[in-house]
């Protein structure tokens, strides 16, 4: 039995379905692929996807697995623009990134990212330098610098970064790809069932869910996202209760994120900046990018980390109103104009969402030797996965998913069946 129907849910299903296993699927919402959720625009003829987008480069499990399933992809490339706040542009040549990157690495001990800025750049002169560092984790990593790991970011941000890519169709092809082989392979997928409590003891499984279904397996996999585990209580009950893996889930970091799309009558930033990928603005909703080398009039804005976190109680239409207020101002256009320009919008917070809490996870100090706790079933019938399980540098990703979901039905034995 596996729960939770994401990316490493349906991953770990089609293992253990070639290895002759007959697997059950719960997931708690009335559609497949969590953190993956594309959807159709409403003003034009496009996808837009509300979580995952991008493939960070030449990942392996990933690129296979769209190569068998039959889904191309599309490089997307553009170029990184910045657009500095007022008086800002010298300051942020100045920075020494080589400097940081190479003490960040020398760390003998592993420290918070906050702890090691103020211990080996405290000075005044310093200032934008940490403030950089503290945007770029909260920003791209979603982290706390009050708790993220200073060595797993220094190796996540020295490791190549490759090409990016977007599915063609949406991430969600490839999960209804991954969802059509299972249902051919005779999983069963069972869709708006919360497991509220797993009753278990070696070798046997019970799970309720919300809707008073009690379902029987061997095995179960969990694959619930860390943010579930940091809430108390937990809301799936094991009974006996897992005490040492719920520490051990408190010991991974988890960010919140909101995404802003927004669809234009037109793209406004096409004759100053029509090869733009991304912009880095320095404005409340600091991050933006366009879906070059498609000419979509549409910007995603991105606010992930501490930032998100302190406008979570925000409306919809204040959190629009902000992101209007930094296009506004990062492009010198009057924001009733834009208002005016704009056909539909789109606002997800992450950290509100009942199923993921959150966008996705991070290391804090102590999260390798947690994984590996994690990585130990218990009595050969609980076994855990997910994003945040995955012990490399691509954390975070669908394919740290997607590798979890495998490595979690390699460690359950073969069948007579295979
Ligand atoms: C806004 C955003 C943007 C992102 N962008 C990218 C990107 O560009 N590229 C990239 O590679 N990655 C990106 N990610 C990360 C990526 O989406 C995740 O790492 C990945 O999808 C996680 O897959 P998972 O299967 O581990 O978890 P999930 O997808 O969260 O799957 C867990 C499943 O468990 C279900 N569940 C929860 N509670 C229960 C319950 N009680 N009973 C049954 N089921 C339950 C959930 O509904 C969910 O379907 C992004 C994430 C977000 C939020």
């Amino acid at each position: 039995m596996i729960v939770g129907g994401g990316a490493c849910g349906l991953m770990a299903a089609m293992e253990l379905l070639a290895k002759g296993y007959e697997v059950t699927l719960l997931e708690s919402r009335n559609r497949l692929g969590g953190r993956i959720w594309s959807l159709d625009a409403k003003s034009a003829r496009f996808k837009i996807e509300a979580g995952a987008e991008f493939i960070h480069g030449d990942l392996p499990l990933t690129l296979s697995l769209l190569k068998n399933l039959g889904i191309d992809i599309k490089k997307t490339g553009g170029k990184m623009v910045v657009i500095p706040q007022k008086g800002e542009e010298k300051s942020r040549d100045g920075i020494n990134w080589e400097l940081l990157f190479k003490k960040m690495g020398k760390l003998k001990k592993d420290m918070p990212l906050s702890t090691f800025l103020s211990t080996y750049f405290p000075d005044e002169s310093n200032k934008q330098l940490r403030n950089y560092a503290i945007g770029f984790a909260g920003g791209y990593d979603l982290a706390d610098p009050k708790k993220a790991s200073t060595l797993a970011l220094w190796e996540e941000w020295n490791s190549p970064e490759g090409d990016q890519f977007r599915i063609e169709g949406g991430y969600a092809s490839l999960i209804a790809a991954m969802e059509a082989h299972c249902l051919r392979e005779g999983c069963s997928i069972h869709l708006s069932e919360a497991v509220t409590n797993i009753r278990w003891k070696k070798g046997e499984v019970k799970a309720r869910t919300a809707g008073e279904r009690i379902l029987e397996a061997g095995k179960l996999i969990t694959t619930l996202p860390v943010g579930l585990w940091h809430r108390d209580p937990v809301p799936v009950r094991f009974s006996p209760g897992i005490p040492e893996k719920v520490r051990a889930y408190r010991q991974i970091g988890y960010g919140p994120v909101i995404k802003i799309i927004l669809i234009f009558k037109r793209n406004f930033w096409k004759e100053k900046y029509g090869n733009a990928g991304f912009f880095l603005t320095g404005q409340a909703i600091p991050t933006w990018w366009t879906q070059f080398p498609i000419a979509l009039p549409m910007l995603t804005g991105w606010l992930g980390g501490p930032a998100a976190k302190k406008i979570n109680d925000l409306s919809q239409k204040e959190i629009l109103n902000i992101a209007l207020a930094s296009l506004s101002t990062a492009f010198e256009l009057d924001q009733k104009k834009l208002n005016i320009l704009l056909a539909e919008s789109f606002i997800y917070d992450w950290q509100q969402d009942e199923f993921s809490a959150g966008g996705y996870s991070y290391s804090m100090v102590g999260s390798q030797k947690a994984k590996t706790e994690l990585g130990r079933p218990v009595e050969r019938t609980l076994y855990f996965a997910g994003e945040a399980l995955y012990a490399g540098t691509l954390q975070g990703t669908v394919e740290a998913a997607l590798e979890s979901g495998r490595e979690v039905a390699r460690k359950i034995p073969g069948t007579s069946h295979n």
